[in-house]
C-alpha cells in the first residue's frame, strides 16, 4: 500500500507537471504582450489555426506534428516543449527529494521552480523581471521558514537582509561607477525573494553559482558574438539557475563542505 501511494504521488506529480508546465508557456508568451491568458484559446501565431485538443497535448503533439503548424507548416519553438519537460522533471525532483520529509515543501518547491521558469524565460527575453512573481517567490519563502528541514527561521530572515542588501549595493554602486544600470532593479527585489526562499546559507552557495555560471556564459558571447563588453544580458535567468541548483541540493552541499572544513 505504502509503495502505491508513493507511486500514485509521482504520477500525478509528471502529469500534472507537464499540463502545468503547458500553461507557463502561455503565461511566458502572453504577459509580456500584454495579452489575455484566458481568451483566445491557443492558436498559431501566423495563420491564427484553432488547435484542437489533440494538437495540444505536451509534448506528443509537437513530436507528432514535427514541430510545425498543422495548418500552414509554421515552425513551433521548441521552447514549448522545452517549459512542458523542465517542469515536469523539477516537479519530479521536488517530490523526489522533499516528498518523504516534508510534502509541504515538496508542494512549495514545485510551485517555486513554475514561477522560477516563467522568471527565467521572460527575463531572458525581454530582460524584465515581474513583481508578481517576486511576490510568489517571497510568499513561499514565509511558508519555506517553518517547513525547510535545513535552516531556522531567523535564517530565512538574515537571507532576505542579505539578498536585498548585497544586491542593492551592486545597483547603486554600478550607478555610482558606471553611471549605469549594470542590472535592473528587479534581480534586487528578486535577489531579496531568494534569500527569504533559502536561508541565507544557501542563497549565497545560489549567488556563487549564478556568479560562477553567468561569467563562464558572458565570456563565452562575448568571445562568440566578438562584441563589445557593454552589451547588456539579463542576471534573471543565472540566478533562476543557481536558486534551483541550491533548493535541490544546497543543504547536502554546504554540510559536506563544512564538515570538510571543520574536519
Ligand atoms: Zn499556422
Amino acid at each position: 500500500m505504502d509503495q502505491f501511494y508513493v507511486i500514485c504521488v509521482y504520477v500525478i506529480a509528471g502529469i500534472l507537471g507537464l499540463c502545468v508546465g503547458s500553461f507557463l508557456n502561455v503565461v511566458i508568451y502572453r504577459l509580456p504582450r500584454e495579452l489575455s491568458l484566458a481568451f483566445p484559446g491557443s492558436h498559431c501565431t501566423r495563420c491564427d489555426y484553432q488547435l484542437k485538443w489533440y494538437d495540444n497535448i505536451p509534448v506528443l503533439s509537437w513530436i507528432m506534428l514535427k514541430g510545425k503548424c498543422r495548418k500552414c507548416g509554421e515552425p513551433i519553438s521548441v521552447r514549448y516543449t522545452v517549459v512542458e519537460l523542465a517542469n515536469m522533471v523539477m516537479w519530479l525532483l521536488s517530490v523526489l527529494l522533499f516528498w518523504a520529509t516534508s510534502p509541504v515543501y515538496a508542494v512549495l518547491s514545485a510551485i517555486v521552480c513554475s514561477t522560477m521558469i516563467c522568471i527565467f524565460f521572460i527575463d531572458l527575453e525581454h530582460m524584465l523581471i515581474y513583481n508578481r512573481f517576486v511576490l510568489i517567490v517571497a510568499a513561499a519563502g514565509i511558508v519555506a521558514m517553518f517547513h525547510d528541514g535545513y535552516t531556522k527561521p531567523a535564517d530565512h530572515v538574515i537571507g532576505a537582509l542579505v539578498g536585498g542588501g548585497l544586491f542593492a549595493l551592486l545597483y547603486f554602486g554600478a550607478i555610482w561607477v558606471l553611471k549605469r544600470e549594470a542590472m535592473g532593479f528587479g534581480d534586487v527585489k528578486f535577489a531579496a525573494a531568494i534569500g527569504l526562499l533559502l536561508g541565507w546559507q544557501k542563497f549565497l552557495f545560489a549567488v556563487l553559482i549564478a556568479s560562477v555560471v553567468g561569467s563562464i556564459v558572458l565570456v563565452l558571447l562575448n568571445r562568440i558574438n566578438n562584441q563589445e563588453r557593454t552589451t547588456e544580458y539579463p542576471f534573471g535567468p543565472f540566478l533562476v539557475g543557481g536558486a534551483l541548483v541550491s533548493m535541490f541540493i544546497g543543504a547536502p552541499l554546504i554540510t559536506w563542505y563544512v564538515a570538510l572544513i571543520i574536519g
